[in-house]
């Protein structure tokens, strides 16, 4: 980071000089922190201040460098929120965002609470920058694809190296680095986009100038195989064009060798859908694709829960079930197993389906999020609950085992499972008891077995009890009527 006098600086910002802030980048968050620590202690203005990011193209700043202020001695403490949002909010393309998160930092400061104060204008903008950003890496690491080239510097890779071209909104391209290198660590890959390009060879991660799409090949032998998977999971019962292009932007769709079939795919959906109705797909063909999603669903990285488990823990059960159970997500004996309903809650579904008459053999079981969610206290992994964005993600599998499986009744255990079946929040008392329509079927909403585990009094415990057997009866009934 260099500090310069701007000469140049309104008459209001001179006294004392208003200061430039170089940055070595637009994604410098540790150059940004640093200086912003030295300013705040020094109690230096918000107004005072011009951030710059990388070099200017005048270099007008150049002369009368001045330092930094001192490294402070006392310790800086901001609520820990701050950190956390402004460093997702410091790759967005805004060219204000140093100056604004300065500001807020200023006033955190005198007003810790106010990080809290979503309504806030400034915490709100900041918020959204964040949001965006987020969003963004999401999307990279979803839509980026790989075409394979002759690379003979390639040593480590046997001369092979598979390149993306990729147009990010924001500056998030050194920040997705890490995904791309721990997902892809074999291989050798670039990645170019327009404003830097990383290398990654096996073993060291570089960095280049951007550049433009002509850059990267736009065809390869994957791309057939891009093509056959995703015509393979296209869902045509499942089909909502508005939801697809809301994950899938048309803006990313030119890269995309599988959007080239989305407009055949789409229009002729309907019928591929009433294909699938009036044929019956037989249940082995069912089983084996089952099995292939779920070794597919093994390599998902669709959200960040598949960090630090045994892997995902998918559905088990018949393929043709009439009768489908959805949880909320594997826990530690689950995990540890790689199946769901085997650690306490699934001993008192266990119970409880024997008690309404249902065979577990004959259920599909699984759960709407697919990994374990877990805080570690101690040495133990407690049980976390799925938030939104992960339920949505994880979408992706349970659309398609319900595809797949296109059970007459589908029993929804809680809130997350509602969640990833209908998209929606719910409030188990008022729904439960009775059928629910839901876009395959019927579902019935009932709580969770670890719900029940959790109930200190007794009497309270016994009552949902009976109400989640109660509930699993009716589902049969539903099953074995629809
Ligand atoms: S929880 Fe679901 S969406 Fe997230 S990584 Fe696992 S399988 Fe993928």
């Amino acid at each position: 980071v260099t500090i310069a006098i701007d000469p140049l600086a309104p008459e209001a910002m001179r006294t004392p000089p208003a200061r430039v802030v170089r940055l070595d980048g637009e994604d410098d968050w540790d150059g940004w922190r640093d200086a912003a620590r030295r300013f705040l202690v020094a109690r230096v203005g918000p107004e005072k201040i011009v951030w710059q990011p990388g070099e200017s193209a005048d270099d007008l700043f150049a002369q009368g460098a001045v330092d930094l202020p001192p490294e402070p001695q006392l310790e800086l403490r901001v609520p820990r929120a701050f950190p956390e949002l402004a460093k997702s909010a410091i790759l967005h393309r805004d060219p204000e965002r140093f100056a604004l998160l300065y500001r807020l930092l200023w006033q955190i400061t005198e007003h810790p609470g106010l990080i809290s104060d979503h309504v806030d204008p400034l915490v709100r903008r900041t918020e959204l920058m964040a949001k965006a950003v987020r969003r963004d890496i999401h999307k990279m690491h979803a839509f980026v694809r790989f075409r394979k080239v002759e690379d003979p510097g390639a040593a480590n890779t046997g001369g092979t190296r598979f390149v993306a071209w990729f147009e990010p909104e924001h500056h998030i391209v050194r920040a997705t680095a890490g995904f791309f290198v721990r997902r892809f660590a074999q291989m050798a890959w670039s990645i170019l986009t327009p404003e830097i390009s990383i290398h990654w060879d096996g073993e060291t991660l570089t960095e280049s100038p951007g550049t433009d799409s002509s850059a990267a090949p736009r065809e390869d032998a994957l791309e057939e195989m891009w093509k056959a998977y995703y015509a393979a999971i296209f869902n045509p019962a499942r089909l909502k064009i508005g939801a697809m292009t809301k994950e899938m932007p048309r803006r990313y769709w030119k890269n995309l060798p599988e959007a080239q079939l989305i407009a055949p795919l789409i229009a002729g959906a309907q019928a591929r859908e009433a294909h699938m109705v009036d044929q019956d797909v037989a249940p082995a063909q069912r089983a084996q694709t089952l099995s292939a999603l779920s070794e597919e669903a093994q390599g998902c990285r669709r959200c960040p829960l598949w960090e630090g488990t045994n892997g995902c823990v998918f559905g088990e059960g018949p393929g043709d079930a009439r009768l489908m159970i959805v949880g909320e997500q594997p826990g530690d004996e689950e995990d540890k197993n790689h199946r769901p309903f085997v650690g306490p809650a699934g001993g008192v579904l266990d119970r409880a389906l024997v008690e309404a008459g249902i065979d577990r053999t004959e259920v599909y079981l699984t759960n709407a999020v697919k990994h374990f969610k877990y805080t570690m206290r101690g040495k133990r992994r407690l049980h976390q609950k799925p938030d939104a964005p992960e339920i949505d993600a994880c979408r992706w599998w349970l659309d398609q085992e319900i595809g797949l499986i296109r059970p007459k009744a589908t029993v929804m255990l809680g809130a997350t499972a509602v969640r990833g079946i209908t998209g929606k929040a719910a409030t188990i008392g008022k729904m439960r008891g009775k059928p629910t329509p839901i876009p395959q079927g019927i579902g019935v909403v009932t709580w969770h077995p670890s719900y029940i585990l959790r109930i200190p009094e007794r009497d309270a415990a016994n009552a949902a009890y009976a109400a989640l057997v109660a509930d699993l009866r009716l589902a049969a009934t539903q099953a074995r009527s629809g």
